[in-house]
């Protein structure tokens, strides 16, 4: 129960039933519980909330216009600065962004902007009679955009809307990058993420599937065959492993692989869909972010009976959504903090069998500004286990750098780009995780539409 005053409890499924199904762990907010949370903001004249806000939606005014019922003017004003507020409200960190900036966060009774954004949202897909309608191509222009992901269909959207010709080259068989192939169903139904889908296909954005730039073709062969510009927007989803000993066993996973199996070939519905994960009876998830979350999570779904998650720092260094993380406990993950794996030991058929760890402790800060995590020596010890999924983290893919020589790489493989998107080759632009490493999806959506008219300038400038 929520007490008056104070931030209302997101309703969610039970834990010990969830834990055996995919569907959508919260739920939403009743209209009464939206209304109570509503009525708690205090439409500051100066609002701390809009500049936490990555891309400034006007909070104020559309919790006011939720105070009203009036819900679908809400979204209206959402939908000037967030293309998909359903999206953000179920996953933005906002407990390190608008809910953080909130003045009422100084007593710990910051209001609910993500539940707010999440309701307003969804009653907007239900309700709303307005159909999306085609926009006319009218600048004779046309953007090629690499990558589907949240970046890549903020950046489509906003030029569509400008009149361009908008064809997104998508390397899997379905569109929405991590959206559909990281973050699970039962975080993100993927209706939610189809929908948007549908409305930019409805505008007339074109998106060509199995279309990997870099194989099928270059950059260079895109400007040949009359795309004006090109937006690329290919994310950071290179698996990274910890090379140690015995990683190379059968049953050891990258997040990547496990996550795109069970959520993008839908693993889960097995026998159904004929696409099985093999987890066995114990898995050790290794990572503390929200990737190795999700595969916790996903693993218990699929049926495991026991799911360790091992982190080498401690639980407050954990960089995944503390939400996340609650939910990860109150559904069966173990987590074994200050812990990491140094060896892998396998049977004779070369499947992982056991996880050789070493306890550790939190010496001097780092450069990331947390204790870097120091192994105790003689302090070794072995568990059992059928798999393990790694999940420390992503690389930039380097396809695209290789193909494309005149464009600069930083030393890590991210694509070099100036705060406008542009990179070091013409008419070539870069946003999302390509560029900043793994972040969020709402940064790659800002950088996105920010791009977008970034594109329209430099094209508007190359006629005159
Ligand atoms: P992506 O979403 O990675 O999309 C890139 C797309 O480009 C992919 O579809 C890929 O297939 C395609 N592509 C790649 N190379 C090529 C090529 N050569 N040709 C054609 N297409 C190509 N952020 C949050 O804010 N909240 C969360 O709760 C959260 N949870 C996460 C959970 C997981 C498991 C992961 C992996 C990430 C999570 N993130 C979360 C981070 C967030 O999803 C990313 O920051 C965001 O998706 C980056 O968007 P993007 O558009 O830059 O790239
Ligand atoms: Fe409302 Fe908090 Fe924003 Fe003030 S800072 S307008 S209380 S959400």
């Amino acid at each position: 129960m929520s007490k008056p005053n104070e931030k209302v409890h997101m309703l969610t499924q039970d834990a010990q039933k969830r834990k055996n199904n995919f569907s959508e762990v919260a739920t939403g907010l009743t209209e009464e519980l939206v209304l109570q949370e509503a009525e708690r903001c205090l439409n500051c004249k100066n609002p701390l909330c809009v500049a936490g806000c990555p891309v400034g939606i006007n909070i104020p005014k559309f919790i006011q216009l939720i105070k009203e019922k009036k819900y679908l003017e809400a979204a209206v004003v959402i939908n000037q600065d967030n293309l998909l507020p359903a999206i953000c409200g179920r996953v933005c960190p906002q407990e390190n962004q608008c809910e953080q900036a909130c003045v009422l966060n100084k007593s710990g009774k910051s209001i609910g902007i993500g539940y707010l954004e999440r309701f307003v949202a969804d009653y907007q897909r239900k309700h709303s009679k307005e159909e999306t309608k085609e926009r006319p191509s009218s600048k004779g222009k046309k953007v090629a955009i690499i990558g589907s992901g949240p970046s890549g269909l903020t950046c489509a959207s906003e030029l569509k809307k400008m009149g361009y010709g908008v064809t997104i080259f998508e390397a899997f068989h379905k569109p929405g990058g991590v959206l559909v192939y990281g973050i699970p169903e039962f975080r993100l139904p993927k209706d939610i993420v189809n929908y948007e889908i549908d409305n930019l296909r409805k505008m007339g954005v074109e998106i060509r599937t199995n279309s990997v730039i870099g194989r099928l073709k270059t950059i260079d062969k895109l400007f040949e065959e009359g795309f004006d510009a090109v937006y690329i927007a290919t994310g950071a989803g290179h698996p990274v492993f910890m090379s140690v000993e015995g990683e190379e066993l059968n049953y050891v996973y990258s997040s990547n692989e496990f996550l795109t199996r069970v959520n993008l070939m839908e693993a889960y519905k097995f026998p159904e869909v004929d696409t099985p994960v093999v987890l066995g009876k114990k898995v050790a998830v290794i990572g503390g972010g929200n990737t190795a979350m999700d595969s916790a999570r996903c693993a218990l779904r699929m049926g495991t009976e026991k799911v360790y998650c091992i982190y080498r720092r401690s639980e407050k260094e954990m960089p995944a959504r503390v939400e996340e993380i609650e939910h990860a406990k109150e559904e069966g993950v173990e987590f074994m903090f200050l812990t990491a794996p140094v060896k892998y030991i396998g049977d004779t058929e070369n499947n992982v069998k056991k996880a050789v760890c070493i306890k550790m402790e939190l010496g001097e800060l780092d450069a990331s500004g947390r204790r870097r995590p120091v192994p105790i020596s003689g302090s070794e010890f072995e568990i059992e286990v059928d798999s393990v999924v790694v999940a420390i983290g992503t690389n930039a893919n380097p396809l695209i750098s290789e193909t494309t020589k005149d464009m600069e790489v930083n030393k890590w493989g991210y694509i070099v780009a100036d705060e406008a998107g542009r990179t070091t080759k013409k008419y070539v632009y870069a946003g999302g995780d390509i560029v900043t490493g793994s972040a969020t999806v709402i940064k790659a959506m800002g950088a996105g539409k920010e791009t977008a008219h970034v594109i329209d300038e430099d094209l508007e400038k190359k006629d005159r």
